[in-house]
């Protein structure tokens, strides 16, 4: 097939293999993986932004995480642990800078031991290298932290994803893979043979024998587009009546979650090794508490806390978007897990208005952490899907419908698990190409 994209304002006369929405580090891990096993593939990468993984996967802790949480079985515990030696061993490749720096979690009173044994048996279940630690062992890691018991893991790693999504971005030009940057894919209409593909601001752009959606923040919309789109008339050879009737229709909805840090002063950088976590205990949700990071680049970020907000992709921590609000408003889910969870959100909301609460926060485990220390840092939004009944979706979710897969849910830790999932989504595009 003679390649036919080639600059993000061309349109394409005749098909292309796969097209992949959306440049973070999902569509980009699963061009790479693609490209990898199938290099005669024509893949092309439409990412709205600017410029590739400037989202979620430019936003985040930068934490290779280990897999000590995820429930034993899930996509969660599975991709997490195929993907982090792939990725570790894509930075060693592609000189993107990463390290092993190790993590500790730290019981903090005898009440959360019952908690950390069950994690320390949930990390084992999941093949994590785990270490029962008491408070002398804990010290040797980390000095400064105060516990009663704790757990170390020399597993957990940090990296920079951004690097990481450039880096692979590279890879796949490399390999004969279009990636077209600002190109917004606003219709996908599947046909028997094809989806067609049209974009902003180019019109009708392509065609593809297979679409990978990995929209991020937007997927919930991707799949309702699709699902339109398989809806609306085609001609008589379409069979769009038989696509509309099994139509990826969900109820759920991407509810955004933001996560803002504070930053530790350089001078007490000193402080944290590596990665400190408390006991999680999360009310329910499946964020992991306020923690301690010390990044690739040395700098130690405290947070994330998790905040739901009224715009998806708004330029500052406040931005209301009217209609990502009117739409989350409007949403049952989002007003039953209020409901539910009303005292974990309202706490939320309290401490991230005041530094003196995420403070005391983290003196539980670190005293020697003191407000004057620490100031506002940087934040970023998650994708966080939602059902009607309020429950947050907590595994990977991924929906096929006729030609086109989409990865519905990929929270954290989607970004270590990327290169896992990007396989698990080439094996599906290839076997709807036909092996
Ligand atoms: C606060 C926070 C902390 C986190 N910490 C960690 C961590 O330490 N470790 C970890 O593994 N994970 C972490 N995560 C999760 C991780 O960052 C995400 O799971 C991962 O980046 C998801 O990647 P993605 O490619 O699915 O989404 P994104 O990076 O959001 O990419 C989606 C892309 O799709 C594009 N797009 C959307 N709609 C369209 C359209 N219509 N047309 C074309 N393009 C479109 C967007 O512009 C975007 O670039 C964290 C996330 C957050 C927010």
């Amino acid at each position: 097939m003679t390649r036919t994209v080639t600059a993000a304002s061309a349109k394409c006369d005749s098909d292309l293999d796969v097209v992949i929405v959306g440049g973070g580090i999902v569509g980009l891990a699963t061009a790479h993986r693609l490209l990898d096993t199938h290099p005669d593939l024509e893949v092309a990468v439409l990412e709205a932004a600017e410029d590739v993984g400037q989202h979620q996967s430019a936003r985040n802790s930068g934490v290779l995480h280990a897999g000590l949480y995820y429930r034993p079985g899930s996509a969660k515990a599975r991709w997490s642990r195929a993907g982090k030696p792939l990725l570790e061993r894509f930075c060693a490749e592609h000189g993107v800078p990463f390290e092993r720096t190790g993590k500790v979690v730290v019981a903090v009173d005898r009440e959360e031991l019952p908690a950390l044994d069950a994690l320390a048996q949930r990390a084992r279940t999941n093949g994590v290298e785990i270490h029962r630690l008491g408070p002398e062992g804990l010290r040797d890691h980390e000095p400064h932290v105060a516990g009663v018991a704790g757990l170390w893991t020399p597993e957990t790693a940090v990296t920079d994803f951004a690097a990481v999504c450039r880096a692979l971005a590279e890879a796949i030009r490399a390999r004969g893979g279009h990636i077209h940057t600002s190109t917004e894919v606003v219709d996908l209409h599947p046909t028997s043979q094809r989806v067609d593909v049209t974009t902003v601001p180019q019109g009708h752009l392509c065609a593809a024998r297979a679409v990978i959606v990995c929209a991020g923040l937007q997927a919930d919309r991707l799949l309702a587009g699709t699902a339109r789109g398989a809806a609306a008339p085609d001609g008589p050879a379409s069979g769009a009546a038989a696509a509309a009737a099994n139509a990826p229709t969900t109820d759920a909805r991407i509810v955004p979650v933001r996560g803002s840090w504070l930053e530790l002063r350089p001078d007490r950088r000193h402080l944290v090794n590596g990665n400190i976590y408390p006991v999680p205990t999360g009310g329910g949700l499946p964020f992991l508490g306020v923690h301690l990071t010390r990044r690739v680049d040395g700098q130690v970020w405290v947070g994330p806390n998790a905040v739901p907000v009224l715009a998806r992709d708004g330029r500052t921590p406040a931005s209301i978007d009217l209609h990502d609000a009117r739409e989350l408003l409007t949403f049952p889910g989002a007003w039953r897990l209020a409901r539910q969870h009303w005292r974990v959100l309202a706490s939320e909301l309290w401490a991230d208005r005041l530094l003196s609460a995420t403070t005391r926060a983290v003196q539980r485990y670190v005293p020697a952490i003191e407000r004057t220390h620490l100031r506002r840092g940087p934040w970023g939004v998650r994708a966080q899907l939602v059902d009607r009944s309020g429950r947050l979706v907590d595994d990977f979710t991924l929906r096929q419908h006729g030609r086109s897969i989409h990865v519905l849910n990929a929270p954290s830790p989607a970004a270590t698990s990327a290169l896992a999932i990007g396989a698990e989504l080439r094996d599906r595009a290839v076997a709807l190409l036909g092996g």
